[in-house]
């Protein structure tokens, strides 16, 4: 399969399957599924709330034969509550105890933002709001949490780290201290939020770029949210291209993501669809195709969280 060596050697999949929204009583069939379709990386976060099906399906998976787990690159994340150092170091060995394995792939900040611990035994996954509902902020720096992750590669319980959702300026704080190389960064990315300068910067220091929600507003009407936003599967620059190139849509909009270098994660809960997204490096758009579908960009964010939330500087 198609990869993008990342700074450290390792080979992470250009195309992969997402575990966001994926709900925890198919999980494990699904995830059994998608790496017997082929998907040989799986994209999890403790903030999805499925990492222990995952696990369940990937160990059925190797169980039967369809793989072994150092064929499948696992990338999952540290969710917010747990920026501490301390905290880091109980989440990631929390998260490989649900996934019932002994190393992630990639381990992601999953954002740039720090918010008051919530203690497992409370809830898990702790999402952003607190039990009133307000959303509370912690006071630790990047750099310690980027620090933690440091050490979390030290002890070879992930084999390559990384962050999500940072911008450039935020790149650039990390790159200031960074021992190990950032090497991987996953941000929204599709024609309506082209992001051509962060991708740009992002590669000129050698750090892999992930795209998510690659179909734009879709997934995000799974969660009541951006209906106002144009369905790009029905924009007519795409459907015309899906018409020329005998392809469809999505396999579209994916492949003009990873023929811009980028790595995309699709998720769908249909094993057709699942199929349809692993193919899309099966074709090439031209140059013109190319540039008539960034021609889309009209820097729509989709995932833009810190706006719009009653935020407490609490401790
Ligand atoms: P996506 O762009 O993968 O779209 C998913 C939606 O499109 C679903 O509603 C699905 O039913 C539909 N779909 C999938 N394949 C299709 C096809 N072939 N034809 C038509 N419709 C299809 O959206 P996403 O879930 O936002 O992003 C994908 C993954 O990215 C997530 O599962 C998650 O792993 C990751 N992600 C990460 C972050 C982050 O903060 N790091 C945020 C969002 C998503």
């Amino acid at each position: 399969m198609a990869a993008i060596v990342l700074k450290s050697g390792a080979k992470m999949p250009l195309v992969g399957f997402g575990l966001w929204k994926v709900p925890k009583a198919t999980c494990a069939d699904t995830v059994y599924n998608a790496l017997k379709t082929g998907y040989r990386l799986l994209d999890g976060a403790c903030d999805y709330g499925n990492e222990k099906e995952a696990g369940e399906g990937l160990k059925r998976a190797i169980s039967d034969g369809i793989v072994k787990r150092e064929e499948v690159f696992i990338t999952t994340k540290l969710w917010n509550t747990f920026h501490k150092r301390e905290h880091v170091h109980a989440a990631v060995k929390r998260q490989l105890a649900d996934w019932g394995v002994d190393y992630f792939d990639l381990y992601l900040i999953h954002f740039p933002v720090s918010l008051a611990y919530v203690d497992p035994a409370h809830r898990y996954p702790p999402e952003w709001f607190g039990d009133d509902g307000k959303v509370y902020l912690q006071n630790i720096p990047i750099q310690e949490t980027w620090e933690a992750m440091e050490e979390v590669h030290d002890q070879g319980l992930a084999k390559d780290i990384g962050v999500s959702n940072f911008n450039g300026s935020l790149l650039c704080d990390v790159l200031r201290y960074a021992r190990k190389p950032i090497s991987a960064l996953q941000v929204e990315h599709h024609p309506y939020l082209t992001q051509e300068p962060l991708i740009a910067f992002a590669k000129s220091q050698g750090i892999a770029v992930t795209a998510y929600s690659s179909l734009g507003p879709t997934g995000w009407l799974e969660i009541d949210m951006h209906h106002t936003v144009p369905n790009l599967l029905e924009a007519e620059t795409i459907t015309s291209i899906a018409r020329e190139t005998k392809t469809t849509p999505a396999q579209v909009l994916l492949r003009w993501a990873t023929q811009r270098g980028l790595a995309v994660i699709p998720k769908s809960n249909s094993a057709e669809r699942a199929l349809d997204n692993l193919n899309c490096n099966k074709f090439d758009l031209s140059d013109e195709q190319v540039k008539q579908i960034s021609s889309l960009n009209q820097n729509i964010r989709l995932n833009n969280p810190g706006e719009g939330i009653d935020i407490r500087l609490s401790i």
